[in-house]
C-alpha cells in the first residue's frame, strides 16, 4: 500500500502517522521527495482500513498494491487448484459439464433429466431444493423432499449432486449432497459463507447480482480462511441496464480470474441469459475464455416447467450443445473426464 502525505504537512503529524501503522505490525519505507512525501506499507496490509487512511487530513492519496484476498490469490498459490468431486475434476485442465432442471419438481422428472443430461455427457447433477424467488408467491422449492429426489437420482445414475443452500439450519440435509452451491443472492451471506468453511465440501459460489469481482474473491476468502479451500467460482451475469437478457454474461470476468486467483471457474450461461437458444453460444463463447466447466439448466418439458422454463435446453438441445463443445475443447488446451 503506498500512501502519499499532502506538501507541506507538519513531520509531527507524519511522524504519528508512521508509529500508527507500525503499531499495526507493518513495516513503513518512507521517501521524501521535493514535491510529497511517499510511505510504502510492508508486509501484509489486508487489515488495513483503506478507507480511514485517506480520510486524515495530512494524506493526499492511498494505492493498494496488494490485493486484499491471500488464500484465493494466484500470487500466493500459481498451481491451479483442483477440485475432484467424485473423480470429476475442476480445474488444472479438466472441463467438467453441470446439468439438470432449476428445480426438482418430481421423482419422475429428476430422474429422467438426469439419465438424458448424463447419456449427452454430462458429469454432475443439478437440482434445486430451496429456491431463492423473487416473489414469495412463486415456487420455493421442495426443500428436504426435493433433496431426497435429488440424491435419490444421484444413486440411480452414480452421477455427483449439487443443490443450493440458502441457510445454515439446512447444512445436515445436505449431507449426501456433493457440492454446496451458494446462489448470487447470498453471495455475501457471510455467516453461511463462514459456516461452510469449517467443512471440506466443495462449494460454488455465484457471483452476487452487483458484484464486483474483488467482492467476489472476497467472498471466496471467507470460505477459504475458515479452512475450506475447495471453492469453485460461477459467472452468472451480472445486473446491467440491458433488458433484452436477463442479466448480462460477463466474458471478460472468466480471463480476470483466471490471472487472479488458482480456483476453478465456471459459468452459468441459463442464469446469465434467461433465453434457452442464448445458451449455447455463450456457453461456447465461455469456453473460448477459458472457463473450466458449465452449468446448464435443462429440464424435459421446458413449457411447463414450475422455474425457469424459458432458459431451460431440452435434453435434444442439450446433447446438440455438448457435441459442439466437445469439438472446441482441444482448441483451448482442455479435456473432459473421458477425452
Ligand atoms: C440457480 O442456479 O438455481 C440460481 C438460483 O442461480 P442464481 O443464484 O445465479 O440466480
Ligand atoms: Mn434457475
Amino acid at each position: 500500500m503506498i500512501v502519499v502525505i499532502k506538501k507541506d504537512k507538519d513531520p509531527k503529524q507524519v511522524d504519528s502517522l508512521i508509529n500508527w501503522i507500525k503499531g499495526l505490525g507493518l513495516g513503513v519505507h518512507v521517501s521524501e521527495g521535493e514535491n510529497s512525501t511517499v510511505l510504502g506499507l510492508i508486509g501484509d496490509t489486508s487489515k488495513v482500513d483503506i478507507g480511514l487512511v485517506r480520510t486524515l487530513d495530512i494524506v493526499e492519496s492511498v494505492t493498494r498494491v496488494q490485493e486484499p484476498y491471500k488464500n484465493a490469490n494466484r500470487k500466493f498459490h500459481p498451481a491451479d487448484t483442483v477440485i475432484d468431486v467424485g473423480g470429476h475434476k475442476f480445474g488444472g485442465g479438466s472441463f467438467q459439464i453441470i446439468a439438470g432442471p432449476c428445480s426438482v419438481e418430481s421423482e419422475r422428472q429428476i430422474i429422467e433429466v438426469a439419465q438424458a443430461v448424463k447419456r449427452a455427457g454430462a458429469t454432475i447433477l443439478r437440482g434445486g431444493a430451496f429456491k431463492p424467488r423473487t416473489s414469495p408467491y412463486a415456487f420455493q422449492g421442495l426443500g428436504v423432499d426435493g433433496l431426497k429426489l435429488l440424491k435419490k437420482a444421484k444413486q440411480e445414475t452414480g452421477m455427483p449432486i449439487i443443490s443450493e443452500i440458502m441457510s445454515e439450519e439446512h447444512i445436515d440435509d445436505f449431507e449426501g449432497v456433493d457440492i454446496l452451491q451458494v446462489g448470487a443472492r447470498n453471495m455475501q451471506n457471510f455467516d453461511l459463507l463462514k459456516r461452510l468453511g469449517r467443512l471440506k465440501t466443495p462449494v460454488l459460489l455465484k457471483r452476487g447480482l452487483a458484484a464486483t469481482i474483488e467482492e467476489w474473491l472476497m467472498s471466496a476468502e471467507y470460505i477459504m480462511s475458515e479452512g475450506n479451500p475447495n471453492v469453485i467460482l460461477c459467472e452468472r451475469g451480472i445486473r446491467t441496464y440491458e433488458t433484452y437478457t436477463r442479466n448480462t454474461l460477463d466474458i471478460s470476468a472468466i480471463p480476470i480470474l483466471k490471472e487472479r486467483t488458482h480456483l476453478p471457474v465456471i459459468v452459468d450461461p441459463s442464469h446469465a441469459s434467461g433465453l434457452s437458444r442464448l445458451v449455447p453460444p455463450l456457453s461456447l463463447a465461455s469456453v473460448g475464455a477459458g472457463a473450466d466447466g458449465l452449468m446448464i439448466e435443462v429440464h424435459n418439458d421446458p413449457v411447463h416447467a414450475l422455474c425457469d422454463g424459458a432458459q431451460s435446453l431440452r435434453p435434444d438441445q442439450f446433447d446438440g450443445m455438448v457435441k459442439a463443445i466437445d469439438m472446441m475443447l482441444p482448441a483451448v488446451g482442455k479435456h473432459r473426464d473421458d477425452k
